[in-house]
């Protein structure tokens, strides 16, 4: 059947547009369905607007599938993630739309395992959900009230703190800046810190789903205000959240704004000396630098290029049997020995480690990558759209080395280029990167005039 709810990672939309109550409990229904009767879930939200409203509506829904429902409330979706997967729960949802703009809302479902239900599976919950599937149990089914989990962050926290040195971070006197994009990262990422013995400066740690200081999405150009407080407090490090946490976009002790893939590839190096009994793959989207390999290889370590999205990394590690890590260049670090799933708070304790463990700084560390230099753009597109230009781009670029598991990715000699469809968003995502400044320019304009034709370019 065709998808119609669920995109690249969950449901999402724009609050009381299509993200309604009515939908959600509706998708309540569905996902108990899928669950069945008696099994035991938490649910979580972040603090965007209508959180509260759309996660009552979806534990109506469950209860009325007969569910047993515990609430976690206020919580990163790894911190969701990691009570699922170590407590007594069957499953979990969570109400967040990520980094999506402030507006939108979404709901995703987590297996029991803590990570994701498979793309198949939330086929299932659709097929529930369009068939308006409702069951009716005897009254005395409904006698069970929700749980409040309280202790999930402790839980959450202990859980990161389990492992990392924390003595030797604590002596390593380090002083961090976090960014919590206003958002659930507050609620963890700052105690996290304490418990470290780092001393940290917030910026944006009050919760508020207006959004006031920075849209949800951490990127060089929303961690300016973070970056700039790097530098006047000359912290050794900026870690910069999105809306639910799963993200940590990282400034080194310069105020440089990194892409994930760097300190991804930086981190995954250093894990696979820690926890040598880990195979030596990394997993990364295509959306990632070619610098990955081009550090990696030589150390002896795998890279397995994936389609973009985090799901399909964590389902791929667990179907090979396991990995050192998953990453991406949007900041989203998957610490396997923890969980399989994307974590800021555990990514930011793993950086710690590192730089405490190679007594080094996090710009020489950086400065050991090789360089390139990247530009990342969006253009508003339907999918038909999208998919134009991902085969214009095919045709102009027919003699160069081509990656197509999801859009298409062109590696030339000194630089690349991706162009794909999102699966979150109504846009056309290009990525690139070349060896100066000057040609990346030149090629995102290059790009930007194969694909002009598809967006309806001059017509308008
Ligand atoms: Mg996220």
């Amino acid at each position: 059947m065709p998808r119609r709810l669920f995109g690249t990672d969950g449901v999402r939309g724009v609050l009381m547009e299509r993200l309604t109550p009515e939908l959600a409990q509706q998708l309540g229904r569905a996902i108990g369905a899928y669950f069945g009767k008696g099994a035991r879930i938490l649910v979580g939200r972040d603090v965007r607007a209508g959180g509260y409203m759309l996660k009552s509506a979806v534990i109506s829904g469950l209860l009325a599938e007969g569910v047993k429902v515990y609430d976690a409330d206020l919580i990163p979706t790894p911190g969701l993630q990691f009570n699922v997967k170590t407590g007594p729960y069957d499953g979990g949802v969570m109400i967040t739309a990520s980094h999506n703009p402030p507006e939108y809302n979404g709901i995703k479902v987590i297996g029991a395992d803590g990570i994701e239900i498979p793309h198949e599976d939330e086929e299932v919950i659709e097929e529930y959900f369009f068939k308006g599937h409702a069951s009716k149990l005897p009254w005395r089914s409904y006698t069970y009230d929700p749980i409040i989990k309280h202790e999930a962050i402790e839980n959450y926290i202990k859980g990161i703190l389990d492992q990392v040195d924390v003595d030797l971070i604590k002596g390593a006197g380090f002083r961090v800046v976090i960014d919590c994009a206003n958002s659930v990262g507050a609620l963890v990422t700052p105690r996290l810190l304490s418990r470290l013995g780092v001393k940290y400066v917030s910026v944006n740690c009050n919760l508020d789903p207006l959004f006031p200081g920075r849209p949800p999405e951490p990127s060089p150009d929303t961690l300016k205000v973070a970056a700039a407080v790097l530098r006047e407090t000359k912290a050794d490090l900026l870690v910069g959240h999105d809306g639910d946490a799963d993200r940590a976009i990282v400034g080194d002790d310069r105020g440089r704004i990194l892409w994930g893939d760097r300190d991804g590839t930086l981190l995954s190096a250093f894990a696979a000396e820690v926890w040598s009994e880990l195979p030596r793959r990394v997993y990364t989207g295509v959306s990632s630098s070619i610098l990955v390999e081009d550090f990696l290889r030589p150390r002896g370590i795998e890279v397995v290029w994936t389609p973009v999205g985090s799901v399909t990394i964590s389902r791929m590690i667990v179907k090979d049997g396991g990995a050192i890590s998953g990453f991406e260049e949007n900041g989203g670090y998957m610490h396997t020995p923890h969980q399989i799933v994307r974590d800021g708070p555990m990514k930011t304790a793993l950086l710690l480690f590192m730089l405490a463990t190679l007594k080094k700084r996090m710009s020489e560390l950086v400065d050991e990558l090789p360089t390139y230099y990247p530009i990342k753009e969006k253009l508003p597109a339907t999918r038909e759209q999208a998919q134009c230009a991902v085969e214009k781009v095919k045709e102009h670029f027919a003699n160069f080395r081509q990656v197509t598991i999801d859009g298409v990715k062109v590696l030339g000699e000194g630089f690349w280029v991706l162009v794909r469809p999102s699966g979150t968003e109504p846009v056309v995502r290009i990525m690139l990167e070349a060896r100066d400044p000057e040609e990346a320019e030149r090629l995102l304009n290059e790009v930007k005039s194969i694909i002009s034709p598809c967006l309806g370019g001059e017509q308008g």
